[in-house]
């Protein structure tokens, strides 16, 4: 499987990282050897000293699709989940002023956190996520805020890369961003259903 993430999908965030808002959605992937299931707790990585979330809704992909239009694009979403792309910040800035590949900022192990799955709600397009960081709510999104929808963006990745049973897609991060420490105990919500839990070390 692969996982598809999506930057710069929520304008708030775009501004608070003094990003320009991109005329197409912006896209990388990252390796399955970034996942961190179950709770598990995060090692923050010895390369990075200022590594930080971005909650994200993930939506996993249930059948084979390319060139997909986007008025049937939802057909091929199986279930969601909330998530974590834990991006090394300080890694990010230097590869981006070298011009270089993200890569190793955004995809390294254990970077892509992943919660239990639950169905699509019928409300998907307008549905409440946040985090809290030691019991303080530190990002609140809304998908109606999404830059692009869920639709447009599976139609978007399936013109460059083949959505196969099992991939999963992180669909942005709403504003709040910010760095994490060992010790601290991160909370996933989507609505009032606790999604995942688990700490840093
Ligand atoms: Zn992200």
């Amino acid at each position: 499987m692969k996982i598809i993430c999506v930057g710069r999908n929520y304008q708030k965030h775009i501004e608070e990282l003094n990003n320009e808002t991109p005329d197409e959605p912006v896209i990388f992937i990252k390796p399955d050897s970034a996942l961190l299931r179950n709770n598990a707790p995060f090692f923050i990585p010895e390369f990075s000293n200022d590594v930080h979330y971005e909650v994200e809704i993930v939506v996993k992909i249930k059948k084979l699709g390319r060139h997909i239009p986007a008025d049937f694009a939802l057909d091929y979403i199986d279930s969601i989940a909330l998530g974590i792309d834990f991006t090394a910040r300080d890694k990010q800035s230097e590869l981006k002023a070298k011009g270089l590949p993200w890569e190793k900022s955004k995809g390294f192990d254990h970077s892509a956190v992943i919660s239990k799955f639950i169905p699509v709600p019928a409300h998907l397009e307008s549905l409440e996520f946040r985090l809290e960081k030691n019991g303080e709510i530190v990002q609140r999104g809304n998908t109606s805020l999404m830059i692009n929808s869920f639709a447009k963006l599976i139609s978007h990745i399936s013109e460059y890369f083949t959505l196969k049973i099992g991939d999963y897609i992180y669909t942005g991060t709403p504003e709040g961003v910010g760095p994490v420490k060992a010790g601290d105990r991160l909370k996933g919500f989507i609505e009032e259903t606790l999604m995942f839990d688990f700490v840093v070390r």
